[in-house]
């Protein structure tokens, strides 16, 4: 039998208590009780639009599926007791999560933003918020201190990734989180890439946590979802009603398929790391290769920072190939098991080129500024079989770089 993990029955808070079980048991069990109705113990998606009122305004917590349906609901559920946050919303892109949250503070407001944020979240604010009245401050957050000056009278949001992408570099959450308190401001954290597997924001300070539910949470690259985790009432209150306002919500479907994604997410984390780890390792030893960068790593300016805020490090890892931009598309033409594409975090390896592809709309400068040379890679390291994986590696670089 499953173990009875709800507080209550009322539809309208996530109410699983985080602590008392593990995070396999949550990750399978939270929000996600059989059906009532059939004791189907996947429960069905919920295609209806609109649910039956027994007398007006009488209903079971549904009354039209953009304001909120059962599959989503069993979603947030489970995504806020991984992440150890009280309430948490969905949305249909990790974009569309970002934007909506940006929406929240109002024109006239100010964000400070880590100077390597995600390329979107960097277009967004730059190319949408800027137009409604919205400034933003990119800051290179290496040292937490730099933030300081960066402050407003008006600052309402600071917004961070770590580690960052494609580079790698982590930020301290903690200092972070103390220093945008000092100035009343609210800090969001995109744990894409940790995924709460490894990492928990919400217990390190954050007030909301964001993720880009494409990328680990769903796991297998077959749904674009975005989630935002908070313990704040006041916060999760103005973000649902933008939510439902807004409607840039996931489609039941989607929010089925990620639950599903959700249940193995602790498994396929493991499998990351695991193969990420001897990739580096093995990525370390070649001669063939310029540097490394993975948080695992001791060589990894920050590992210590990584062991200190997180329980783990990833599956992300970049490199620079001996050579330019000639011995990476070398490299990237031959890989045969990795396959050469955009995006990260499902169970497949996949190989890209950042400066040419997913960084491709920031200029020289930036891209020069955040260590985004023609001779790195980013590998977003899949659950195949390791060996495999190294094999793979090992003949492409044969090919790329010349002895
Ligand atoms: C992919 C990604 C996003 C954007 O999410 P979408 O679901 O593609 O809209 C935001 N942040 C990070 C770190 C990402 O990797």
């Amino acid at each position: 039998m499953a173990p009875n993990l709800k507080e209550n029955d009322d539809n309208n808070v996530n109410h699983f208590k985080v602590k008392e079980f593990g995070f396999g048991t949550r990750a399978i069990h939270a929000g996600q009780d059989p059906d009532p109705s059939t004791g189907a113990v996947i429960p069905p998606i919920s295609l209806s639009t609109t649910y039956k009122q027994s007398a007006i305004g009488v209903h079971k917590g549904y009354e039209y599926s953009r304001s909120s349906n059962p599959n989503r609901s069993a979603f947030e559920e489970s995504i806020a007791s991984l992440e150890k946050g009280k309430f948490a919303l969905a949305f249909s892109s990790g974009s569309a999560t970002t934007a909506t949250i940006v929406t929240s503070i109002g024109t006239n407001g100010h964000i400070i933003s880590v100077d390597d944020v995600y390329g979107g979240t960097n277009r967004y604010f730059t190319k949408v918020a800027g137009t409604q009245g919205i400034e933003v401050t990119f800051v290179n957050l290496l040292d937490p201190k730099n933030i300081e000056d960066a402050f407003k009278h008006n600052t309402k949001i600071v917004w961070i990734e770590t580690p960052t992408n494609p580079t790698l570099r982590l930020i301290d959450i903690k200092a972070v989180a103390n220093i945008t308190h000092q100035h009343n401001a609210i800090l969001v954290v995109d744990n894409t890439f940790m995924s709460p597997y490894f990492q928990n924001p919400l217990e390190l300070g954050a007030d909301i946590v964001v993720h880009s539910v494409t990328k680990y949470i769903n796991g297998h690259s077959d749904v674009v979802m975005g989630v935002a985790i908070m313990n704040d009432g006041e916060i999760y209150n103005k973000i649902k009603f933008l939510q439902n306002a807004i409607g840039a919500v996931p489609s039941s479907f989607d929010s089925w398929l990620a639950s599903r994604g959700l249940k193995t997410l602790h498994l396929r984390m493991r499998q990351h790391q695991e193969n990420a780890t001897k990739i580096a390792k093995f990525l370390e030893k070649s001669g063939k290769v310029e540097q490394v960068i993975y948080p695992g790593l001791e060589s990894h300016p920050q590992h210590l920072l990584a062991k200190k805020q997180a329980r783990g490090f990833g599956g992300m890892l970049s490199f620079r190939i001996k050579g330019g931009f000639k011995e990476a598309d070398g490299f990237l033409k031959n890989i045969k098991i990795f396959t050469l594409a955009e995006s990260l975090g499902g169970v497949e390896s996949l190989a890209e080129h950042p400066a040419r592809m997913t960084h491709a709309s920031l200029s020289e400068e930036h891209r020069n500024a955040v260590g985004v040379t023609d001779n790195l890679i980013r590998l977003s390291v899949g659950v195949e079989d390791v060996d495999d994986l190294l094999e793979d590696i090992q003949q492409a670089l044969d090919i790329a770089v010349q002895d």
